[in-house]
């Protein structure tokens, strides 16, 4: 059997990490499976920014893929940045992945806090990275999952289900399972 690892980063708290298990378990047909310890790749921060390089994070996961990893996607609750961006909500380099969750939250914008939308936006970042991973690019649907999301507005409007052409491709080759979640 493999799986799809949840790899929590910078102190993620195991109430997400179990909500986006269960669910990413419900899409994907490899199983979802959480690994014990948590990883922070201190040598990817930087100061000066005062966030993480998530090429660097998704590079240190990949080194420490257990064995029966199929896929892995860090969840991280430190800011990441790419060179050349201001921040990322994710990235992903071939098997491995990661999202974080920092501005997925309204707090971080000064709005009352929603614990519904924040674990449907994580949802939809990690079903998206994890994309990357089983071969989908960005689609051109606002609505598909896949979406690129440059801005907090980008990933509200998409949905967490994949549209019928990413669906269709993602089921012919067996990454995912053949009905498209229902929406919440
Ligand atoms: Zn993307
Ligand atoms: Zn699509």
């Amino acid at each position: 059997m493999r799986y799809i690892y949840l790899q929590p980063v910078g102190g993620t708290g195991e109430g997400i990490l179990h909500y986006l298990c269960d669910r990413l378990g419900r899409i994907y047909t490899y199983p979802c499976r959480i690994a014990p310890s948590d990883r922070v790749p201190e040598d990817t921060y930087e100061p000066g920014r005062g966030q993480y390089n998530a090429a660097g994070i998704v590079e240190e996961i990949a080194r420490g893929m257990p064995p029966d990893a199929e896929k892995i996607l860090g969840v991280a609750d430190v800011d990441m940045y790419a060179p050349g961006t201001n921040f990322v909500f994710g990235v992903a380099i071939g098997n491995a992945s990661v999202i974080s969750l920092v501005r997925l939250r309204p707090e971080y914008y000064g709005e009352r806090g929603n614990e519904p939308l924040f674990k449907e936006r994580a949802l939809k970042e990690a079903v998206h990275e994890l994309g990357h991973t089983f071969g989908r690019g960005h689609c051109p649907d606002v609505k598909c999952v896949m979406h690129f999301s440059n801005f907090l507005e980008d990933t509200d409007i998409k949905s967490a289900d994949f549209c019928r052409v990413c669906l269709d491709k993602l089921v012919d080759r067996g990454y995912v399972k053949p009905y498209a979640p229902e929406r919440d």
